[in-house]
């Protein structure tokens, strides 16, 4: 690819923040974005990198109409030795691609994706923050743009990178979650979008999320859409639960995210000593296990948060609280393992981490 730059003089770049491990998720942006777009005639184009702000697009635009939209979210990571590190951004763009394909747009090659991401990060190399726990948040969207009412795939396509320097999930250590379940509203059904990384997803969920911090939790906890009876994941993270020793997480069909973190989770947990097993849960196997002591850990996994504990559960008016709310050792053992592989301080035994050249 012959990407187009165009950059912001040097004494016009935006200060550095003092401290990145105080830095709110996703409200700061760097210098530049890459994009590149997509017309009939000449297939995806125009790759440039440029000064980050406003698009210009018609008011008539698919996506503001009709939603189609996809996005990716990963993270780049300083190691000891000063190298841009990021994980397994191959499966991101791999997952990018299902998503535009669900979504009626066109693929982009995997390689491409990972240049332009290799090519922006290079020209904000300083925005990676060197301090563990802070890394600089990667974004990848593609949208529908051509100025057309019609409900049918845009004919034209923008796909952009955005880059925002962000702290830790937790700013003081790890701090367990409460979940609400949802009985009456579902995230994804047998069919639907589910399985796809698009906007649509989140703006049909942002309803019951608020009901759920109304009530004082966290998240809610999505059961499937038929039956309101299984377990499918958290907001934007895959669940695991510890039963009966055994790690335990929804099986994938369709209407759960393929999370990239969930997927080495499950690679890494069994050479850290723990069995797992992906299989249908039912909302009432979790909260009688709770009871029982059955369920001794719950956590969510993904990007953001890497894992993300779960103290208490709330179904049908009663709170479950897992372990005394506190953190249990696999959530912490496999945070612990993914963050050093991640940051380059364990050895990756896996290939999973892409050094950005
Ligand atoms: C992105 C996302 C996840 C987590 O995926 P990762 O690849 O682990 O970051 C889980 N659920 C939903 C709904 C998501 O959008």
């Amino acid at each position: 690819m012959d990407i187009a730059r165009e950059l912001v003089p040097q004494e016009r770049r935006k200060p550095l923040f003092d401290d990145p491990l105080k830095l709110p998720f996703g409200r700061n942006f760097t210098d530049h974005m890459f994009t590149m777009e997509f017309t009939p005639g000449s297939g995806w184009c125009r790759p440039r990198i440029r000064p980050y702000g406003p698009l210009q697009i018609e008011p008539s635009a698919n996506v503001l109409h009709y939603s189609q939209e996809v996005f990716e979210g990963q993270k780049a990571y300083k190691s000891p030795r000063g190298e841009i590190l990021m994980f397994r951004p191959q499966e991101n763009a791999r997952r990018l691609n299902r998503s535009l394909s669900r979504m009626c747009m066109p693929e982009i090659p995997e390689d491409s994706v990972l240049e332009a991401e290799c090519a922006l990060l290079k020209v904000e190399e300083r925005w990676v923050p060197a301090q563990k726990g802070a890394s600089l948040y990667v974004r990848p969207t593609v949208i529908g743009t051509e100025a057309a009412l019609g409900i049918k795939p845009s004919s034209e396509y923008l796909f952009f990178i955005i880059l925002s320097p962000v702290g830790p999930y937790f700013k003081e250590g790890f701090n367990p979650v409460g979940l609400w379940v949802s009985d009456t509203y579902s995230r994804a059904g047998s069919g639907g979008t589910g399985e796809a990384k698009t906007g649509g997803n989140y703006a049909g969920s942002l309803l019951a999320t608020l009901e759920a911090t109304q009530k004082g939790y966290s998240q809610v906890l999505w059961l499937d859409a038929g039956e309101h009876r299984y377990v499918e994941e958290v907001g934007a993270m895959n669940i695991f639960f510890v039963i009966d020793g055994k790690l335990v997480t929804p099986a994938l069909g369709g209407t759960i995210l393929k999370g990239i973190t969930r997927k080495s989770v499950l690679e890494l947990a069994p050479e850290l000593g723990i069995q797992c097993e992906e299989r249908r849960i039912a909302i009432d196997e979790v909260v009688e296990g709770i009871a029982s002591g059955r369920v001794s850990e719950i956590f969510g996994a993904g990007t953001a948060a890497v894992i993300s504990p779960v103290g208490k559960i709330g179904y049908r008016g009663k709170d479950y609280t897992i372990d005394g709310g506190r953190t249990g050792p696999w959530a912490r053992k496999l945070f612990d393992t993914l963050t050093g592989i991640q940051y380059g301080e364990l050895e990756d035994r896996h290939g999973w981490i892409y050094v950005v050249k």
